[in-house]
């Protein structure tokens, strides 16, 4: 029978091996005994599924992963916390850590490797200095990955999980939407991790579609179109259109209305089929529109 994870054990641990907290990589460790196992609980698809935690800090999301699941394999880039890992982790056998950048490692070859035809979820308390280029690469590159549960800082969750057409919504809450299904979860109190971060986190999770909800000719130019519209959020679409592509407005507004999208609306007002109709559009009529 595996041990709980005992936090006063991991902080001599730490002290032991001199270890002091990086501001610079994110470094804020959960000491709250109830979070991490309901984030284990609930990233899951099934208790045969395999899992790739980011960041593992001194291993105590890891070890109420491992308790759950058959294997986890954890990145973590800090090297000095290999020797910690080694000795928080030592009473689990299905734990692998690779030390390694989240923003470098091949995960496709690394899901091969380490999980064959398991299936594989990501679970994570996310350094909040990488939270988008994460979470984008994960999606982007369409891993065999069944969803993706992160903590995030709190304004990050909100806007990750805001329906796209909302004042809430950012370009990222479109991206996601467009490879994924998102949840919030649930609030976690800045008070529960040391060093405490000056802001409250959150936990979200990203169910995986297999099919995206619109149908786009163009990912690129439909991705490029959002960025555009978001870069100058208080502008209207003619003008950040312009901006973003160099288009005559004359003619934004003539392809606006071919997409029966009123020239005075903003980024925020489209839904995700408008932006679809839309990308879809300026793909059909602009000939060159991916050389300005
Ligand atoms: N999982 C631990 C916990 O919940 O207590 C630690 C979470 S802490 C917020 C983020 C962890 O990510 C740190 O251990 C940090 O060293 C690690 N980290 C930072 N940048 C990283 C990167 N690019 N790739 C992998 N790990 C990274």
């Amino acid at each position: 029978m595996q041990k709980t994870f005992d936090i006063s054990y991991a902080r001599k641990i730490l002290q032991k091996h001199g270890f002091t907290f990086s501001k610079s990589l994110g470094q804020n460790f959960l000491i709250n005994p109830t979070v991490c196992p309901r984030m284990a609980e609930m990233c899951g698809t099934s208790e045969n599924c395999g899992v790739i935690e980011i960041g593992p800090g001194a291993g105590i999301l890891t070890a109420a992963l491992a308790q759950r699941y058959y294997k986890v394999v954890a990145i973590e880039l800090d090297r000095r916390l290999m020797a910690v890992l080694n000795e928080t982790l030592c009473d689990y056998n299905n734990i692998k850590i690779i030390n390694g950048d989240a923003l470098k490692v091949d995960f496709c070859k690394l899901i091969n490797d380490e999980f064959e035809n398991n299936k594989v979820v990501v679970c994570a308390n996310l350094p909040y200095y990488i939270t988008s280029p994460v979470i984008m690469r994960l999606l982007e590159e369409k891993l065999p990955v069944q969803a993706i549960t992160v903590m995030v800082q709190k304004d990050a969750a909100k806007r990750i999980c805001a329906k796209p057409g909302t004042r809430e919504s950012g370009a990222i809450s479109y991206s996601v939407n467009y490879h994924a299904k998102p949840s919030f979860l649930f609030n976690v109190s800045a008070g529960s991790f040391l060093p405490p971060p000056k802001v409250d986190s959150a936990v979200i999770k990203l169910d995986i579609l297999s099919e995206p909800p619109v149908t786009v000719k163009d990912e690129s130019l439909f991705f490029r179109l959002i960025h555009a519209a978001f870069a100058q959020r208080r502008k209207t679409l003619p003008n950040s259109i312009n901006s973003g592509f160099g288009i005559a407005k004359d003619r934004i507004i003539y392809l606006l209305s071919l997409a029966e999208i009123k020239p005075t609306a903003r980024a925020e007002e489209l839904t995700m089929d408008d932006f679809a109709s839309l990308s879809n559009i300026l793909s059909e009529n602009e000939d060159n529109i991916l050389y300005r």
